[in-house]
């Protein structure tokens, strides 16, 4: 390790004043984050965490850091001392966690403290106590390099704050949930987290990974294995952003686990909330939640880290900026990893259901819902086969267009509502044909008239509305006419000529009156139009001729299913409401408790 010798010096009163510091220690979780802080501050590739009784009774935090020089053992316990900072300038440019030079020294008013460091320089390790009594005087003793620091007894000689304290579970709990911000930001360091004498978490360092530098293997071992992560990726000039998201088919009501880091400080920011929420608003139910875990590194002087007195919350000297970045990053990485393009999706087995050819070993199977289940005996399905065949008529198989190469084995309607489609792979899909359509319709849209097929109407569709929405449209011709809507103003009437054949039987009428509805009123709409662009595209796209409700033929449907599954985002329709439902066999066999 290069780092200088640390030299301790007393802050002047100003400095002190200055640093207006607020609670350190309220509870075990706050000693565990002061501690865990300075051992990152030395430089530790592998800290180790032991917890006793939620940490009521000890906590004690191992590291292999640079450790303390003999000289300054005595007083790391005095307060204000510190070997980070010198005057409230370094305040702005510090990166280092802790530095108000008093963490320890609150910590052993309220506790029992003993620690041991062996510093790089020294060929010998040194321990003190600090009790009730006091503090002890420094004596040698055996350790490897770093420093280990045994809290004891928390609030033991304030019994007013200790009956403050909740369970040892729920002080545990806030432990775990602090500890995972620093497994998330910190894959560069080994940790070890033991609770009453039980290893919990070993997190080994992911090699090459740097503090700040987010590991998919790390948010898969917080976050959960089951949803699909995406990274996120942006550089632009000041600003990294980096981290994973979950795939939106992850979405539930329930509150979401997030993690936002600000320069590898763990903060919370409900603006950047909000931007991820942005980036994900075509993607996403509304008010349905997603876990991820944003990582921002930012030039120091362009944050404030000093608002609040934990370090919790930090001030961006250009929010929208920073919001908007984010929203961006997260948009970018839904569109560019949705896309059905991207083989690596969960996508990639529905797209083989409309490949033509096939690669692999070719298997016969016949396109019976009874004989696909891999858990029937050979025998079963024999004697099951004949027994269909006994008295129904051969699958309809010329009704069934698909060759035996296709994954999917099945494909219905349900509830006039719903498609189902079977994959041979055990996996079962099921389709809001509506949501569907509309999002076949919506990307078509986005992509122009040269995407559709026009009709033209013999006779023009005479359409009626208020004076000032007829201006409206008669400035915007060109903008309908590029999605194939051509109409005429004659009179104060809209003649409309033609459309997409996806509307041949949608009430223009309606298009229209719900496009204005989109702003309180036209001159808001006129200044928004631009930007309105997705969402006039969306509302026009619920107007295409598959409705809810509505029988398809098999034939339709798998046009539908076709197309959905060349859509750039075939996840959700676009007002951001799911398009699929995956179900996987396994699934439906545990939801009967099956367990072959
Ligand atoms: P701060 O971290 O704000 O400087 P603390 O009271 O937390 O104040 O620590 C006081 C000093 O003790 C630190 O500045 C550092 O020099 C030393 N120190 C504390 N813990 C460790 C550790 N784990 N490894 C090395 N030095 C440490
Ligand atoms: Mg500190």
């Amino acid at each position: 390790m290069n780092m200088q010798k640390p030299v301790i010096t007393k802050l002047s009163q100003e400095v002190i004043n200055q640093i207006a510091a607020g609670e350190v220690v309220e509870r075990p979780s706050s000693v565990v984050k002061e501690l865990v802080d300075n051992s990152i501050d030395a430089q530790a590739s592998k800290i180790h965490i032991k917890i006793k009784n939620g940490g009521i009774d000890s906590i004690e935090i191992s590291d292999n850091g640079i450790g303390i020089p003999k000289e300054n053992i005595a007083s790391v316990f005095d307060s204000h001392t510190t070997s980070k900072i010198k005057d409230i300038e370094d305040l702005n440019t510090l990166l280092s966690m802790g530095f108000r030079g008093e963490a320890l020294s609150t910590i052993t008013s309220v506790s029992r403290v003993h620690l041991a460091s062996k510093y790089e320089g020294d060929d010998i390790a040194n321990e003190i106590y600090f009790d009730e009594k006091g503090k002890s005087s420094v004596k040698k003793t055996a350790k490897e390099q770093g420093t280990t620091v045994r809290v004891e007894n928390i609030f033991y000689n304030i019994p007013a704050r200790k009956k403050y304290l909740k369970t040892a579970q729920t002080e545990y709990r806030k432990i775990y949930e602090l500890l995972t911000n620093y497994f998330l930001i910190y894959p560069n360091i080994h940790f070890i987290l033991e609770k009453d004498g039980k290893v919990i978490e070993d997190l080994p360092e992911i090699l090459n990974n740097v503090a700040g530098e987010i590991s998919l293997e790390r948010v898969k071992g917080i976050l959960g294995d089951s949803s699909n992560f995406l990274k996120l990726n942006y550089n632009g000039s000041g600003l990294q952003i980096s981290g994973y998201i979950a795939h939106p088919s992850s979405h539930s009501t329930r509150q979401s686990r997030s993690y936002i880091f600000v320069n590898n400080r763990p903060i919370s920011d409900r603006g950047i909330v909000r931007a991820v929420y942005e980036g994900y608003s075509r993607y996403l139910p509304f008010g349905q939640k997603v876990d991820f875990v944003v990582s921002l590194n930012i030039n120091p002087e362009l944050v404030d880290v000093n608002v609040h007195p934990r370090k919790e919350e930090v001030r961006f000297e250009n929010p929208f900026r920073i919001y908007s970045a984010v929203e961006e990053a997260v948009r970018h990485t839904l569109e560019k990893e949705l896309s059905f393009k991207n083989t690596s999706t969960d996508f990639s087995s529905l797209r083989n259901g409309f490949k033509k050819e096939s690669t692999g070993i070719k298997e016969y199977k016949p396109i019976n819902i009874y004989t696909s289940n891999k858990s029937t005996s050979v025998k079963d399905t024999l004697l099951f086969s004949k027994e269909l065949l006994k008295d129904s008529p051969p699958l309809e198989q010329e009704e069934f267009p698909w060759d035996e190469d296709r994954d999917v084995s099945n494909i219905f309607q349900i509830f006039n509502k719903y498609i189902v489609v079977e994959f041979r792979d055990d996996n079962l899909w099921i389709v809001d044909q509506h949501a569907a359509a509309e999002r076949v319709t919506f990307e078509k849209l986005l992509k122009g008239k040269t995407s559709m097929d026009i009709q033209n109407y013999l006779v023009p569709i005479e359409i009626e509305l208020r004076k000032d929405e007829t201006i409206f449209l008669d400035e915007h011709t060109e903008f309908f006419k590029d999605l194939g809507i051509l109409y005429e103003i004659k009179d104060g009437t809209i003649l409309l000529m033609s459309s997409p054949v996806e509307f041949s039987h949608a009430d223009f009428k309606k298009v229209f009156e719900e496009i204005f509805a989109l702003e309180e009123n036209i001159s808001q709409l006129e200044k928004n139009f631009k930007k309105l662009r997705d969402d006039v595209l969306a509302t026009i796209s619920c107007h295409n001729s598959i409705r809810s409700g509505q029988a398809l033929d098999k034939k339709t449907m798998l046009d539908l299913f076709d197309k959905l599954s060349k859509c750039d985002n075939p996840y959700s329709c676009p007002h951001g409401r799911p398009a699929v439902w995956k179900l996987t066999l396994s699934q439906i066999d545990s939801n009967f408790e099956r367990t072959y």
